[in-house]
């Protein structure tokens, strides 16, 4: 039995980890759940899988959710804020904590989770993004796994298994291309946030399902390909697969090829990162290769998608500039979720933002320089908005 926490339990991947444990309830039960919102759904979880500890982010729906639960026994500790949050993720005796809240708003809970002697089951890529030069040193201190549950960095790391040291030549990270794969690009100035919202293969949540539109999730990909894996940029390609089949492969030094397929499943994924380094059986669809049909790929259009290339350019950067493009793509993706800037003005103000940071970037950040790079990028994106308007 293992015991785990779950960081952004109302989420799509907070959900769907959460489906995971009510298939296998001899193999995993929940310790601490945490969520920035959705009481009803949080008061769900709790009656049907008694957690120890629950936080929600603002103290002002603490009252809702007691209400919510009053009658359920025994009672959850019930805590509200950021401080409880990372409380959640450092709690009693979880293995494994799965960080599902997303953006940089997860880096502080899993520092915490990390301090606590943790797993991580990393789907939160923004914490590892902006982080990475304070996460990964962690990792090593505290002897903890840093287990990724992005699909595409699973595939990468279930292709590992077994390649010996240095055996790794290249990553190639597969991409959707996002709702306007087949737009073409004069199109992609009048596009709305309930077109960018449509994803022809996975349903996840509004802030990633922007960044494939724009294709810089592949961008953020690529950073964390290049922190988990300790892969080079130049070592790092991106194809655009629009079945959704192969979710990544990896290049070995004698040029073989090792792929990992399976239907478009966010829970194949999440479960190893919590079953690693055992395999559960499941009675998930399995993979018909006839049914999934052609397998296609073309060469991502860097025209088209400005923000892959400003991803790796930040990421080549290094020191806190993976976090000022990061924290500049939340703050963009806000204003354009918000109907405030328009899909093309996405990128525009990233680069502006990354362009004004350049000669402060610090090699060698600590979390105080990256915690300040990341509140800078947000008020130079709403300085630039203003200025925009
Ligand atoms: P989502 O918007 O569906 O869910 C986010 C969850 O975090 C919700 O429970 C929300 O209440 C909570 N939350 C948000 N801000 C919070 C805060 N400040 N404090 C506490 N809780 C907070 O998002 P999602 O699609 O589940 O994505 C979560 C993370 O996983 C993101 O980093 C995303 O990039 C990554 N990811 C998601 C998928 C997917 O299929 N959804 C795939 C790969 C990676
Ligand atoms: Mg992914």
């Amino acid at each position: 039995m293992k015991l785990i926490s779950i960081l952004g339990s109302t989420g799509s991947i907070g959900t769907q980890t959460l489906d995971i444990v009510r298939e296998h309830p001899d193999k995993f039960r929940v310790v601490g759940l945490a969520a920035g919102s959705n009481i009803t759904l949080l008061a769900q979880q709790i009656r049907e899988f008694s957690p120890e500890i629950v936080a929600i982010r603002s103290a002002d729906q603490l009252s809702d959710l007691k209400n919510a639960i009053a009658g359920v026994n025994p009672q959850p500790i019930l805590l509200a804020e950021m401080d409880d949050i990372c409380e959640v993720a450092r709690y009693g005796d979880a293995q494994s904590v799965v960080t599902g809240i997303v953006g940089c708003a997860g880096l502080l809970p899993t520092i915490s989770a990390i301090k606590a002697g943790k797993d991580i089951a990393l789907a939160n890529k923004e914490t590892l993004i902006a982080g990475g030069p304070v996460v990964l040193p962690l990792i090593e201190e505290y002897g903890v796994k840093l287990l990724p549950a992005d699909s595409e960095h699973s595939a990468i790391f279930q292709c590992l298994q077994g390649v010996p040291d240095k055996g790794l030549r290249r990553i190639i990270l597969t991409a959707s291309g996002g709702s306007f794969r087949d737009l073409p690009v004069e199109k992609l100035a009048s596009v709305t946030v309930a077109d960018a919202l449509k994803h022809p293969n996975w349903s996840m949540g509004q802030k990633i399902t922007i960044d494939s539109a724009t294709l810089m999730n592949k961008g953020l990909e690529v950073i964390e390909a290049h922190y988990l894996f300790g892969m080079d940029y130049d070592n790092i390609d991106i194809v655009i697969h629009p079945q959704s089949i192969i979710h990544s492969l990896i290049e070995l030094q004698d040029t073989s090829i090792l792929a990992q397929l399976g239907w478009a499943d966010m829970r194949l994924p999440l479960l190893y990162s919590l079953s690693y380094p055992d395999r559960i059986a499941t009675n998930w669809e399995q993979l018909d290769l006839v049914k999934a049909g052609d397998l296609t790929f073309r060469e991502p259009d860097h025209q088209k998608y400005p923000c892959m290339q400003l991803a790796y350019a930040a990421g080549r950067a290094g020191g806190c500039m993976p976090a000022v493009l990061n924290a500049a793509n939340e703050q963009a993706v806000a204003l354009f979720l918000e109907q405030k800037i328009g899909f093309l003005d996405i990128p525009i103000v990233i680069e502006s933002v990354c362009d004004r940071f350049e000669s402060q970037n610090n090699s060698q950040p600590n979390l105080e320089d990256i915690i300040e790079a990341d509140k800078w990028a947000r008020q130079a994106v709403l300085d630039k908005f203003s200025a925009l308007v």
